[in-house]
């Protein structure tokens, strides 16, 4: 089988290059949960949060939050939960497949640091976890003290007194991995095509698909994989997918302290991931429930920047490079969308919110299976996009 990947920029144009870079399976939630409820609504009245909603929300993201709202009960929680476990579990081994099949940047496995400055900062993270394990998942972990916390990671400042270790997690240097995979992809013999628009699927039955730009350009196909990331509805609507896919807007910089961190870093009560990529430390958060195309707002990169200083020594916030921001695909329910449409020739992979790096190679062979007529497990219907 040939494969052509059209884009139309190029390589991780999109929320692919700037994201933090966490291969965490323990910590891949479903995003629908009170917890973000009650955080987006504190949203709508504080811009400076966490999570940001616009006051004038248009009808598509009150479809998108209403339907989320409906998701975020408890029960509901735990059912996708258990779909993400059967992901989670084998995340790290779809990474371990793309290295022998040839991706050279390499996934890194130190343990996670979740910092705080006090226990009770890390209290909702260790609750969340023991809500993951309750229900299937797995965890190992260990919570340590100021002393050993700064031995391992001299870069956190003197306020930060409480640690937890999540061991048997990895992480990557997005734009370095996204690259390599790409290099990979080429070598294996598909084509890599940049500078193509899709403004359009057509299905032609047994003749297979076109997809056509608007300026003209067609390429032929037996089938296509809608994977379009916060722009999945756009080319998906007409096969049946009625999911509304949302961009929830995370930003993300780099600084260079010195000595860089050696562990990726959680923030969970500043709600920020900071990971050191190979010769820089790049710092992402926020959830901006927005537009992917509107202009990037700089009070969020400040607001990041607040929340982070005092947490670090040795960093020089000003000198900041990088400022970014890319759109999370996010489902209503948190769940991926992944597998055939209305055509048999139509499929789609996406929908994956704040975990596409982690569950991207998972979900990626599921589609490939499904495409070529491979048996995939039964829970993966949960993933089914016309759902
Ligand atoms: C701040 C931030 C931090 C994150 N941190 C993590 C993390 O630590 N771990 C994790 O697992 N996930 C993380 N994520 C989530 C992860 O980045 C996304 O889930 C993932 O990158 C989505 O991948 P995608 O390929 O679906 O979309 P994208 O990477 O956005 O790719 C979509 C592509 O489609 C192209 N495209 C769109 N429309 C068209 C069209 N009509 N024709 C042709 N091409 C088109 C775009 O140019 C783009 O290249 C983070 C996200 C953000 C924003």
């Amino acid at each position: 089988m040939r494969t052509t990947v059209l884009d139309r920029a190029g390589v991780a144009a999109g929320a692919s290059w700037g994201n933090a870079g966490m291969l965490n399976p323990t910590l891949t939630v479903p995003l629908a949960e009170p917890g973000t409820l009650r955080a987006g609504l504190q949203g709508v009245l504080d811009p400076s949060s966490s999570i940001t909603v616009p006051p004038q929300a248009d009808m598509r993201l009150w479809r998108f939050l209403l339907q989320f709202a409906r998701h975020s009960r408890r029960s509901r929680w735990r059912r996708s939960m258990q779909i993400f476990n059967e992901l989670n579990r084998r995340s790290l081994d779809a990474y371990a497949h793309l290295t022998e099949s040839g991706v050279t940047a390499p996934v890194k496995h130190r343990p996670l640091i979740s910092a705080a400055t006090s226990p009770a900062g890390l209290a909702p993270l260790v609750r969340e976890i023991e809500e993951v394990v309750a229900v299937g998942g797995s965890a190992r972990y260990e919570q340590i003290g100021s002393d050993e916390l700064h031995a391992m990671e001299p870069a956190l400042s003197d306020r930060v007194e409480a640690g937890l270790l999540l061991h048997d997690q990895g992480y990557i240097d997005p734009p370095d991995y996204i690259a390599a995979l790409a290099d990979a992809v080429r070598a294996r013999g598909a084509r890599i095509v940049e500078d193509f628009d899709v403004s359009r699927v057509r299905d032609g039955g047994e003749a297979g698909v076109v997809l056509l730009s608007p300026a003209g350009h067609e390429l032929h196909a037996d089938a296509a994989v809608i994977a379009t990331g916060a722009w999945l509805n756009t080319l998906a609507r007409p096969y049946g997918v009625r999911q509304v896919v949302q961009a929830g807007r995370g930003y993300s910089f780099t600084v260079r302290p010195d000595p860089i961190p050696r562990h990726p870093v959680h923030l969970p009560s500043q709600h920020l991931a900071c990971n050191p990529l190979h010769d820089r430390f790049r710092i992402t958060g926020t959830m901006e429930l927005r537009d992917p195309d509107s202009p990037a707002e700089p009070r969020r990169i400040e607001a990041m920047v607040a929340a982070a200083r005092p947490m670090f020594a040795t960093v020089d916030w000003e000198a900041r490079r990088e400022e970014w921001v890319g759109s999370r695909p996010c489902t209503p329910d948190g769940l991926p969308l992944v597998g055939p449409t209305t055509s048999p020739r139509v499929h789609i992979t996406g929908g994956h919110g704040m975990w596409g790096m982690v569950l991207g190679p998972v979900t990626g062979r599921l589609s490939a299976d499904l495409i070529t007529g491979v048996p995939v497990p039964a829970w993966a219907s949960a993933l089914n996009p016309l759902r």
